[in-house]
């Protein structure tokens, strides 16, 4: 039976992985579908709203002001004593909804066919191609490209297990809020410790009156509306304030540190919250390696995993070390008492470390140099890892 395909590469999900995913197939020559369940993409807004240039820059993407609500100038950690480490870092809080409409217009000028308003509830490998039913019915492509979230429905049919550790997944909630003058500092404020087990709680200034505050938690279910409470009283009592208007929650989850594990299959790619790749910004960069390689493989007609798995040689070279390296560090966190990371954050404060720089590795050894001169008792917390818990 011969089947008409509908494009070369259907892509499932308008995430910022798979706009890009979409975009870079397409300008090398692709015919490419995106179908996105949303009525209208960028709408209702995804909570994710804040990125560092760095991340970006890794990309190769340009900062555009027309989605930027607010420039900052980095981030603060704050341990559980209330030390503070400044890392200073050009930042930015995003207008979700333009973002998202400046990255679908890019991939439409790329000539991508966004279909928005159209859900994909399965994906059949037949004969020499791959059927993606929709509610809109059933489209035909060689190849596919999952970029629907965390909560990868595709990924789960397909049978594949995107991420080394899914119980790692850090959840959160996450909540615009209003108040006098919250909206003004120009530093992202982070908060570690038993306040937020495994991770951290949040408060970004977006300018005026406005911020949101987040909490992000591992290992302890995905309901962190409890955290998120004490979170919020706790911010109330250090910012004085008596009033705190909380306009809108949303919830969801992060794959911080599960480690990407299955990413391509025959005639299947995943990327971004589905394939264990958090972050806007390094899921655009993954999204663009994707892109690249789909269209390459389509155009010498073999997308059999062992081809596909250029993608996955490509993002371990950027990002493996550097995800590993991280999940170090947060499984560390997560062991150590609210005494041992106020001991350990004490050797930064104040410090001026921005000669910590270059690629994970050496940041990582440059800040086990810095702690061994300065506070060689610190290293000793790095001992929690070894904990069970
Ligand atoms: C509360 C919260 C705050 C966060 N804040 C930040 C932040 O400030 N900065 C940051 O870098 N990261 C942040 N993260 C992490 C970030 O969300 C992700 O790493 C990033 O957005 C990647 O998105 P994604 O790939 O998971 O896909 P998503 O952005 O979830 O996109 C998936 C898309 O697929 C669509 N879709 C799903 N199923 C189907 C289907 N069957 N058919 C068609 N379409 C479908 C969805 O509608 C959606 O548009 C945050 C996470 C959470 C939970």
């Amino acid at each position: 039976m011969v089947t008409s395909m509908n494009a070369d590469i259907i892509v499932i999900g308008a995430s910022p992985a798979g706009m890009m995913a979409a975009r870079n197939a397409s300008l090398k020559g692709a015919s490419v579908i995106l179908i996105e369940k949303k009525e209208q993409i960028g709408h209702p807004p995804h909570p994710a709203n804040t990125f560092f240039k760095g991340m970006f820059d890794r990309a190769g993407e340009m900062v555009d002001s027309s989605y930027v609500i607010k420039e900052l100038k980095g981030a603060k950690i704050i341990a559980p004593s209330g030390g503070t480490v400044v890392v200073e870092s050009p930042a930015y809080f995003l207008d979700r909804t333009l973002f998202d409409e400046y990255y679908a217009r890019q991939a439409t000028q790329a000539g991508v066919d966004i279909r928005t308003d159209v859900e994909a509830h399965n994906v059949l490998r037949t004969e020499g191609n791959i059927s993606v039913s929709t509610s809109n019915g059933v489209l035909t492509s060689k190849m596919v490209i999952v970029s629907d979230g965390i909560n990868s429905k595709i990924a789960g049919l397909l049978g594949l297990n995107t991420m080394k550790h899914p119980n790692d997944i850090a959840w959160a909630m996450e909540a615009v809020v209003e108040a006098e003058g919250i909206g003004e500092p120009d530093l992202f404020e982070y908060y570690v410790g038993s306040i937020a087990p495994g991770w951290k709680c949040t408060y970004s200034p977006c300018g005026g009156n406005r911020a949101t505050l987040g909490m992000y938690v591992r290992r302890h279910g995905r309901d962190v509306s409890d955290f998120f409470d004490r979170w919020v009283e706790k911010f109330k009592k250090l910012k004085g304030l008596d009033d705190l208007t909380i306009v809108q929650r949303s919830t969801g989850g992060d794959p911080i540190i599960t480690i990407p594990d299955t990413t391509v299959a025959d005639g299947v790619m995943l990327v971004g919250g589905a394939a264990g790749q958090s972050g806007i910004g390094y899921s655009m960069h993954a999204g663009q390696m994707c892109g690249d390689v789909a269209a390459d493989a389509v155009a010498r007609g073999d997308v059999s995993s062992k081809a596909l798995s250029q993608y996955r040689k490509l993002w371990n070279q950027e990002y493996r070390t550097e995800y590993y390296l991280g999940r170090l560090a947060l499984e560390t966190l997560r062991k150590m008492t609210d005494r041992e990371i106020d001991g350990m954050m004490s050797t930064f404060e104040g410090e001026d470390i921005s000669f910590i720089q270059g690629d994970p590795l050496n940041k990582a050894i440059q800040t086990g140099l810095f702690m061994l001169r300065k506070n060689p008792k610190a290293l000793l917390s790095y001992r929690a890892l070894l904990r069970r818990r």
